[in-house]
């Protein structure tokens, strides 16, 4: 059975592990870094990000965290934890991990409107995915190594903004897919752990 931990110090991480244990995972709340070991893939929920970050300083986690990513452990954020997965974020100074090569900007839609649903069609999947956005950032750029698998079109420029990206093991949404009854982004992870 395969292990898969969710970072448990603030956010919607009940909402991931009970996906995970619906596709017949091992579902680990993950606090210490003692707690990532033996893991298969790890996901990083969403919440608010500062409070993420700041949580995983106190607990000594960002180290633990970037090497074993580095290393290749797979990961799925989902909004705030896209956030801490990425290298920099437009405007603000926060902990993030830098594993994820690409600038998000957060609270992006709200210039728009402040959370929604949306049917957004996913790079590798027939069948459009139910996207839950809640205060959600997009990405403003994207690395080289960087696949975009889903995007949306900001409404003030007309310029597509990535809202889904992959590298190589690393999976980001601004969106939450735990929230629905879909579980096929979490079978990715599944399948690329
Ligand atoms: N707005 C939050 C942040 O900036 C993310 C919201 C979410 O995870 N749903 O961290």
């Amino acid at each position: 059975m395969k292990r898969v931990g969710a970072l448990a110090l603030q956010g919607d991480f009940r909402e991931h592990l009970a996906v995970v244990r619906r596709l017949g995972a091992d579902g680990i709340e993950v606090r210490t870094p003692e707690d990532l070991e033996g893991l298969d893939a790890l996901i990083i929920p969403g919440g608010e990000s500062t409070t993420i970050g700041r949580l995983a300083n106190i607990y000594g986690l960002i180290d633990p965290l970037r090497s074993r990513i580095t290393e290749g452990l797979p990961v799925l954020g989902t909004c705030a934890g896209m956030i801490f997965l990425a290298s920099a974020t437009v405007r603000y100074e926060q902990p993030q991990l830098g594993v994820l090569d690409v600038v998000v900007e957060r609270n992006a839609f709200g210039r728009q409107v402040d959370s929604f649903e949306a049917d957004l069609a996913v790079a590798g999947m027939p069948k459009p995915v139910r996207a839950v956005f809640i205060r959600a950032p997009w990405i403003h750029k994207v690395g080289a190594e960087v696949d975009v698998l889903a995007s949306v079109t900001d409404q003030e420029s007309g310029e597509e903004r990535p809202v889904f990206v992959r590298q190589e093991r690393i999976l980001a949404t601004s969106f939450h897919p735990e929230l629905t009854d879909d579980t096929r982004i979490h079978e990715l992870l599944l399948e690329v752990s």
